[in-house]
């Protein structure tokens, strides 16, 4: 009998236990790193001509693995393959698939370290973020399952007498999941097992920031003992391997997690019906944010700076939760600015191998470069006020940076960085800075710092964001306690890690027999 699902507990780093054996799982990915990873298509590892390698963004000369680079050939292969392995695993019961996930969840909370410990190399993760990131994808397993479970008993129905009728929901069919590398274990396991247990078959595109820790995953579902092909994995470029599984007239749905730009075009190449498609795609996009922390004059002001720098700062701003612009009252603006500033001095960073680093290096290149245009950019359009330098030359080191007095119409208040750069706005009045927070084209999170229920209760109807906080961080949003998803350009207005989620990866049948 399984126990009713809670949360996972994050690891207390202040115990040394818990410090030792991190570390231990450190020095152990340590001597695995460099390593080759390939496609796996149907169970078969699969050698490339083309590779990549991932490389530790802390320290940019350290490998962390060797990628083989699927091409168009291999994407139809895996298709291919999804499409024919779905025939059987449509058929296996719920109640099957789910205690997959169950034993994966199982599996995953015995090496929890040594996975965590992969996230701090690959993608630059603190101890604790890598912790939570685990953590989450944990969540994600023992949360769909169950949700699964639930989904496969009798379903409600208004009964009328002569008739038995019955509601079933069953899968699409092959899946392209499209993960980013942000939460490389924690989405990536949302996405990819919500797909599985709901009895469809996927082809997995990993980010290409973080293959290696997809491949671990991979590992682990073998571990579990999940039939070959349930989950094919492709690690390749966008631009041939992304856009030839989108395409495919054998991909039924889409499930996207990462920039506005990219789950746009995913979105309109899943519009069209190519030849010999027989059904419209299904797209499920979790996309960017511009999220923003109000602080109204009645309110209290460590909280406030409290809840800005951890969401602002927390994983350098690399979450689509991350708050990029606090709204500040002007009546409390400037006692604001230097609690911000205090705070922020005192975010070490490092690397993030070491416990105490708190702000470790930027994804990659591409990251380190657009985010030091934008504090250029932010030099010009506010006053910057800590931080805007790089960080040591070994990896992709930025410190976190604020720039104040920023209009809310400046490019920096609209576009997402997604980096450790925030934004500061100052408003005459609460409704003002309401009418700021929602003047953008996201609406992810938000939240809001006050002591006033008035203003509380007038921020829950007109604070138009998926996700909104009350006298707390607007991020780490918890699996079925804040059911996850933004509207307008933030997505398709899903919610990962709530009950309504599974759905969007199946079909409802209804079956009407006379008596
Ligand atoms: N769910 C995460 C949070 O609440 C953010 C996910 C993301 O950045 O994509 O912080």
């Amino acid at each position: 009998m399984l126990e009713d699902y809670r949360n996972e507990p994050f690891t207390d780093f202040s115990l040394e236990p818990h410090q030792i054996a991190f570390q231990a799982a450190l020095t152990q990915v340590e001597s695995e790193l460099g390593r080759v990873y390939g496609p796996i298509i149907g169970g078969k590892s699969i050698a490339t001509d083309h590779q990549t390698v991932s490389i530790n963004p802390a320290e940019t000369s350290q490998i962390v693995g060797i990628i083989g680079q699927a091409n168009s050939a291999l994407a139809e292969e895996a298709i291919q393959t999804a499409a024919s392995v779905f025939e059987s695993w449509k058929r296996v019961p719920a109640s099957v698939r789910s205690r997959y996930l169950y034993k994966a969840a199982a599996i995953l909370r015995r090496r929890m370290h040594e996975f965590s410990a992969w996230m701090v190399y690959e993608a630059g993760k603190s101890w604790v973020e890598a912790d939570v990131d685990t953590a989450e994808a944990i969540d994600f397993l023992a949360f769909y399952a169950r949700e699964m479970d639930r989904l496969a008993e009798r379903q409600p129905l208004v009964r009328i007498p002569g008739e038995d009728n019955e509601l079933v929901y069953i899968p699409l069919g092959v899946g392209v999941v499209i993960p980013p590398w942000n939460f490389p274990l924690a989405i990536l396991v949302g996405m990819t097992t919500a797909a599985i247990v709901t009895g469809n078959t996927v082809v997995l595109k990993p980010a290409s920031p973080t293959p290696v820790i997809a491949a671990k995953f991979m590992e682990l579902l073998q571990e579990a003992g999940l039939p070959s092909g349930v989950v094919n994995f492709l690690p390749g470029s966008g631009s041939e391997v992304g856009d030839y599984l989108v395409d495919h007239p054998l991909t039924r749905f889409i499930s996207f997690t990462g920039s506005r730009e990219v789950g746009l075009r995913i979105n309109e190449r899943a519009a069209k019906a190519n030849p010999g498609q027989i059904w419209m795609k299904r797209v499920v996009a979790e996309m960017g944010g511009k999220d923003t922390i109000i602080v109204d004059n009645d309110c209290d002001l460590d909280l406030a700076a409290e809840s800005i720098t951890l969401s602002a700062f927390g994983f350098c701003g690399q979450k689509c939760s991350a708050c990029s612009r606090a709204i500040i009252h002007e009546d409390v603006y400037d006692v604001m600015l230097t609690k911000l500033i205090d705070r922020t001095k005192k975010l070490i960073i490092g690397q993030p191998t070491e416990a105490s680093t708190y702000i470790g290096p930027v994804i990659d290149d591409k990251a380190y470069g657009r985010i030091l245009e934008y504090i250029e950019l932010g030099r010009q359009e506010g006053r910057l006020i800590i931080g805007g330098n790089k960080g040591p030359s070994n990896g992709y080191f930025i410190e976190p940076t604020i720039i104040a007095d920023v209009l809310p119409t400046a490019r920096l208040a609209q576009e997402e960085i997604f980096g450790p750069v925030l934004a500061v706005i100052k408003a005459s009045s609460f409704d003002e800075a309401l009418t700021f927070a929602n003047n953008t084209v996201f609406g992810l999170t938000g939240a809001v710092i006050s002591r006033s229920r008035e203003r509380l209760e007038q921020a829950r109807e007109q604070f138009h964001v998926g996700n909104l906080y009350f006298n707390r961080k607007c991020t780490g949003a918890l699996v079925g306690v804040h059911p996850f998803g933004g509207f307008n350009m933030s997505g398709t207005d899903s919610k990962a890690g709530g009950r309504d989620y599974l759905q969007l990866f199946m079909q409802a049948k209804v079956v009407s027999e006379r008596l």
